[in-house]
């Protein structure tokens, strides 16, 4: 059953949404990865071994060679004694391709912008006051635009109010993790977390996983089949305290989505894998928007607001499709109408062999009317 209906007409204006096979890899190049992750760790000035050509957008999120990364412009001029004590009053920071961004791909830049990549949200500034040159590290705040085409934390599809709180509450550590599944690890961390495990640790947690049957405390799913995907969680963050109260057993899933978690790194597999095996345990036969937002890949929460908030039929997660011995896992299915969105794109091909239309999350967030009519075409089409 062949699903793809033709729309050329209509993509030749918005040809991206159309997948077109590229040679993206998710893991990104190789390259020296500690001292890359150290120099964007520093921050590296555009255009001096680094150009933004080679810095990609294309999952929305900014991409260099496999590290997620930022822009902005360090100089804050006359303002800089300000922007130190207030990293509100200076330059905002580029964390996606965002209209600023493409405009630099065609004019060209204006002014210097560093590349940087770290968790901890504090960016080397520098300019003048009155005695002559001053430089510092300061807060300064993420681009609105850039946050907004993303739908992150569905800031652009939900009330003012709660825009507000996603802007006011903005962590890019937080930022970070949400599309860690693009990237193949977090950037390094400057000040270590503090790893003070007792030495009993290790039995205690493999003891408590055990009389819990090995299933996730918090949406229940049964990693017998995986263990190493099941982790032990100290709800206050103190180590040294292994009293049952403060532990909560885990899977990776929701051990990446709990509040009280330090930052961690989870990758898109684990996730689907996760999803696969609560697909196959029944945990998915009532599901609502609210519980898609759950359990789905975080890079994937901007897309499933704009869902909702176009009330489109519920996608489903952990769908499998079999090529030949290996499986291929879905981020979010529509399965009757054999449509797909995936976070990685390498296994496109395999899917469109097999009849499918297989869409990125960023496409498809950024040509969402489009993407719409096909589906509700499709489920004309073929029912639902
Ligand atoms: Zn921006
Ligand atoms: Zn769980």
């Amino acid at each position: 059953m062949k699903l793809n209906v033709d729309f050329s007409e209509l993509f030749r204006a918005v040809a991206p949404l159309e997948y077109v096979v590229t040679e993206f890899v998710l893991d990104g190049g190789a390259g020296d990865l500690e001292g890359i992750s150290r120099a964007l760790n520093r921050g590296m000035i555009l255009g001096e071994g680094i150009n933004l050509n080679q810095i990609d957008g294309a999952n929305g999120v900014l991409n260099y060679d496999g590290h997620q990364v930022m822009l902005y412009i360090p100089d804050q001029g006359d303002n800089a004694e300000a922007v130190l004590k207030n990293g509100k009053l200076g330059t905002r920071v580029h964390v996606a391709e965002c209209s600023i961004i493409e405009l630099m791909r065609e004019k060209g830049r204006l002014k210097r912008y560093d590349v940087i990549s770290r968790l901890d949200g504090s960016f080397p500034v520098f300019g003048y006051d009155a005695e002559g040159e001053v430089e510092g590290g300061t807060d300064l705040e993420a681009c609105k635009n850039c946050l907004k085409i993303l739908n992150y934390k569905g800031c652009n599809t939900q009330p003012e109010s709660v825009n507000r709180q996603v802007f006011e509450n903005f962590s890019f550590s937080q930022f970070f993790e949400t599309y860690s599944s693009y990237f193949k690890s977090l950037p390094a961390k400057i000040a270590k977390s503090s790893t003070n495990y007792t030495d009993d640790w290790y039995s205690i947690s493999s003891k408590l996983r055990n009389e819990l049957d090995y299933k996730c405390e918090q949406c229940h799913v049964d990693l017998h089949s995986d263990k190493t995907l099941l982790h032990t969680l100290h709800i206050n963050g103190n180590k040294a305290n292994n009293k049952r109260a403060n532990l909560k057993v885990l899977c990776a899933d929701c051990l990446k989505k709990h509040p009280r978690r330090e930052s961690v790194y989870v990758s898109n597999t684990e996730v689907l894998k996760i999803n696969t095996l609560r697909r196959e345990q029944k945990h998915f036969e009532t599901v609502d928007y609210a519980l898609l937002l759950k359990r789905v890949d975080m890079a994937l929460y901007g897309l499933i607001h704009k869902c909702q908030y176009r009330k489109l039929p519920l996608p489903e997660l952990g769908v499998v499709v079999m090529e030949k011995e290996l499986p291929l896992m879905i981020d979010i299915a529509w399965p009757a109408q054999q449509i797909a969105v995936l976070v990685d794109m390498s296994k496109a091909k395999m899917l469109l062999k097999q009849g499918w239309s297989v869409y990125s999350a960023f496409d498809t967030l950024t040509y969402f009317d489009v993407f719409e009519e096909r589906l509700i075409t499709a489920i004309n089409q073929h029912g639902s």
